[in-house]
């Protein structure tokens, strides 16, 4: 950011310091989720018999079309903005020309409208043949309980305005190829949205598996290692300086970890530190590869009887993704976990991207973009490389960070480049890693951004090769 040092300067050193407890505010906007109102959606969502994505677009009743204009109307009613982003499809699962429409309620931040956090869930269900759309596909927990959690986000959030925008999304043509999240992630490309977060759910509402074990205490959240999108270009990058855990995306499962840790619902995330489940997929795929930071939460224990399964009774063992299967306090725990997240990251500045410096040295600079619009504070993260979680921290006021470098020796100080640094003497920059976060005033802190290939939130865009 060139040139606008005389302007920011004095707008930073204004701000006080927060006195705010977000987490306080955090409890207070979750406890409204509630397990009985999501029973009703995940009813409902059941009551449209099949929601495959070949079904009935036009039956009043039955199918994908009664269930996402459903859906919309849910949450046009909580006062939102609603659209339908939709195409039309041919795939390997898709063998006619098939419109394929996601139901989304976009709540417009009130300061930064740009900058986006989405909650998704997949409406579609199917059964065990993947293009049987005919017969009947409850898909109560894959995925109505994505989609419920969607619904519920919207209902609770809705009452509360925020910085930056929430899109809550109930997509469509998951099953068919992971269809609705690439119809979704095109129009986040369009519209030059600042995605800052997809929060995938996909199957959040059980908590037994079929071999007895069960888990009502834990969620997963898988994230990818290295950043997929733009792999090519930052492999040698990421081979010589790291990188491979501190894609945006894991930095999300960092966060996300951090903040059941704090909320007391009785829930803690296990980070899965790949994409997705082994050989599996999920709608955060498409924004990976569009350069979206993105992760999937989904349940501790799966159960694969309950899950694109024919309605059947076989040896004794009675198969299907039922309601009955489902444990609605545990989903609304997921849930609460995601509003958090989304109120919290709605709430803060977008996290800046930090580089660091120090080789042969005894102290390491790390050093970012400035100034975040309505940052007042950084936190500065360390850890060792081969820890998991941030270990240590160091706030970082706007007044003693904000530094003005001259590009140019000859050019006036005001002209130069504005940005943060920070020199942690007596820390060795080969044994760890660095990460910086943003801070509003009143206390809300944006995920960690990675000073490492890759560790930005936006797309990776490569440096243009020079010409010979
Ligand atoms: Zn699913």
């Amino acid at each position: 950011m060139r040139h606008l040092a005389i302007l920011l300067i004095p707008l930073l050193a204004a701000a006080a310091p927060p006195a705010a407890n977000p987490d306080a505010k955090l409890k207070r906007i979750i406890a409204p989720v509630s397990a009985a109102e999501m029973r009703r959606t995940v009813d409902t969502l059941v009551s449209f018999g099949t929601r495959h994505t070949l079904s009935s677009q036009t039956d009043p009743k039955r199918g994908i079309g009664a269930a996402v204009r459903w859906a919309e109307a849910r949450m046009k009613g909580f006062g939102l903005a609603t659209l339908q982003t939709c195409d039309t499809v041919t795939g390997r699962r898709v063998p006619t020309p098939t419109r394929v429409c996601n139901a989304v309620a976009i709540q417009r931040g009130t300061e930064r409208p740009n900058d986006v956090v989405i909650i998704q869930g997949h409406i579609d269900s199917r059964v065990t043949d993947v293009m049987n759309f005919t017969s009947d596909a409850p898909g109560a927990n894959d995925d109505g309980s994505g989609t419920a959690a969607v619904i519920e986000a919207a209902r609770v959030l809705s009452k509360h305005k925020f910085p930056g925008t929430i899109v809550y999304a109930a997509l469509s043509g998951e099953e068919q190829g992971l269809l609705g999240g690439k119809i979704l992630a095109d129009h986040a490309k369009a519209q030059g949205w600042n995605v800052i977060a997809v929060l995938n759910n996909d199957i959040i509402g059980n908590s037994c598996s079929s071999d007895g074990m069960c888990d009502d205490k834990h969620v997963r959240v898988l994230s990818e290692g290295p950043r997929s999108q733009g792999q090519g270009d930052l492999a040698a990058a990421t081979h010589s300086l790291g990188g491979e855990n501190d894609a945006p995306s894991r930095n999300i499962s960092r966060y996300l970890d951090s903040l059941a840790d704090r909320l007391g619902i009785g829930l803690d995330v296990t980070q899965i530190w790949r994409t997705d489940r082994f050989g599996r997929g999920g709608d955060h795929i498409p924004f990976l590869e569009a350069g979206f930071p993105a992760a999937r939460l989904s349940v501790a224990l799966e159960n694969y009887n309950w899950q694109h399964q024919d309605l059947r009774t076989e040896k004794g063992i009675k198969y299907g993704d039922l309601v009955e299967n489902m444990d609605f306090p545990y989903l609304a725990k997921v849930t609460k976990l995601n509003v958090a997240a989304l109120a919290s990251i709605a709430s803060a500045p977008p996290p800046p991207e930090p580089t660091v410096e120090g080789a042969v040295s005894t102290d390491t600079t790390v050093t970012w973009d400035c100034c975040q619009q309505n940052a007042v504070a950084w936190n500065l993260y360390w850890r060792r490389t081969d820890a998991n979680q941030w270990q240590e921290k160091k706030r970082i006021d706007a007044e003693a960070g904000v530094v003005q470098l001259p590009a140019d020796p000859q050019m006036p100080a005001a002209m130069g480049r504005v940005i943060g640094r920070a020199i942690l003497k007596g820390i060795r920059v080969d044994d760890w890693v660095f990460g910086v976060s943003s801070v509003s005033a009143d206390g809300f802190e944006s995920p960690v951004a990675s000073a490492v290939p890759g560790g930005a939130f936006k797309p990776f865009v490569a440096a243009p090769k020079p010409a010979n």
